[in-house]
C-alpha cells in the first residue's frame, strides 16, 4: 500500500509505504512553510495555528516546536490518500526522472515501485544480472516479458547462475561504441516489436549518467527529447535513474524539462518538489 500527500500550498508531493515516515516528512514540510506563525521572542517560544485558534507558548523550545508540527499535521492527516502510485501523477504514461545515489536503498525502493507496475519490463542497463536478480527476488512473479538491453560484454556470462530458463526474457546486446542515434534506433525496434502488446510497459533507463558523461549534456538533451516521445507513443511508464551528485546541477535543470515528473527517492519516500 502506498500513500500520497500533496501540499495545498506548495508544489510538493510525497509518496510512501509507511505512514509514520510519511508523517515525519509531511511535518517537516509543513513546519518549513509555517515559520511566520512561530515566534522566538523573549521570554519564550510561541506559535499560533494558521488554520484554527490553537496556540501555545512555553520556555521549552523543542517540545513546543514538536507540538506545532504535530498540530499542523492534524489538519493534513485527512488528505493523506491511500492506494496510490507515483505513475498516476502522469496518468500511467510518460517519463519520470528518479534522483537517488547509485546503489542506494532509495533507488531500489523506486525500482520496485515502478517495476511492479509493469507487464512488459524493458531494462536498459549495464548491470543485467543485478536487475534480473532483483526482479526475481522482490517481485511476486516475473513480468509477462522482460527485455534487457545492455552493453555488458558477455551478458549471458553475467546472468549465469540465475535460473531463468522458464522465464520469458529477451536480451539485446548493445555495442559499447554505440552512438546515440544507434542506441535510439535499437530502442525503437524493441518498442516496435512489443509496443502493441497487451499490458503496461515499464522502462528502466539506467544509463543516463553514463550517456551524459560520454556524449555531453546538449546531445543527451536532444536524445532525451526523442526518447521520451518514443516511450510516450507506446504509453510506457519510463523512469530514468540518476545520481544527482554524479552530474552538474545545471545539467539536471537542463534535462529536467524533458521529463513529466522528477522525484527524489529515499528508502521510505518519493518526493516531487519543483519549487
Ligand atoms: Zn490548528
Amino acid at each position: 500500500m502506498v500513500y500520497r500527500w500533496r501540499s495545498r500550498e506548495a508544489n510538493y508531493t510525497v509518496w510512501g509505504a509507511n505512514r509514520d515516515s510519511m508523517a515525519e516528512v509531511i511535518k517537516s514540510h509543513l513546519f518549513e512553510h509555517s515559520q511566520q506563525y512561530l515566534s522566538h521572542e523573549d521570554p519564550g517560544v510561541s506559535w499560533e495555528c494558521p488554520y484554527c485558534d490553537r496556540s501555545e507558548i512555553s520556555y521549552d523550545e523543542d517540545k513546543t516546536i514538536q507540538h506545532f508540527k504535530d498540530h499542523l499535521f492534524e489538519h493534513e492527516e485527512q488528505f493523506v490518500q491511500s492506494g496510490s502510485h507515483v505513475a498516476e501523477e502522469i496518468d500511467r504514461s510518460g517519463n519520470i526522472l528518479v534522483k537517488a545515489p547509485k546503489n542506494s536503498p532509495g533507488l531500489n525502493n523506486a525500482r520496485m515501485h515502478f517495476l511492479a507496475a509493469g507487464d512488459i519490463v524493458i531494462l536498459i542497463t549495464t548491470n543485467p544480472a543485478a536487475r534480473l536478480r532483483m526482479l526475481r527476488e522482490e517481485l511476486g512473479s516475473w513480468p509477462a516479458l522482460t527485455v534487457v538491453l545492455t552493453t555488458k560484454d558477455d551478458p549471458a556470462e553475467d546472468i549465469k547462475g540465475l535460473d531463468i530458463s522458464d522465464v520469458p526474457i529477451e536480451i539485446v546486446k548493445l555495442s559499447k561504441k554505440l552512438g546515440l542515434s544507434t542506441l535510439g534506433k535499437t530502442i525503437s525496434r524493441v518498442l516496435e516489436d512489443h509496443g502493441n502488446s497487451e499490458g503496461q510497459i515499464v522502462v528502466e533507463f539506467d544509463i543516463l549518467s553514463e550517456i551524459i558523461s560520454k556524449f555531453g549534456e546538449k546531445p543527451t538533451f536532444k536524445f532525451l527529447q526523442i526518447l521520451t516521445n518514443q516511450f510516450k507513443t507506446v504509453d510506457a511508464i519510463a523512469y530514468y535513474t540518476l545520481d544527482p551528485d554524479s552530474v552538474d546541477p545545471s545539467t539536471i535543470s537542463l534535462i529536467n524539462d524533458t521529463f513529466d515528473l522528477s522525484i527524489t527517492a529515499t528508502e521510505t519516500n518519493f518526493i516531487s518538489d519543483t519549487e
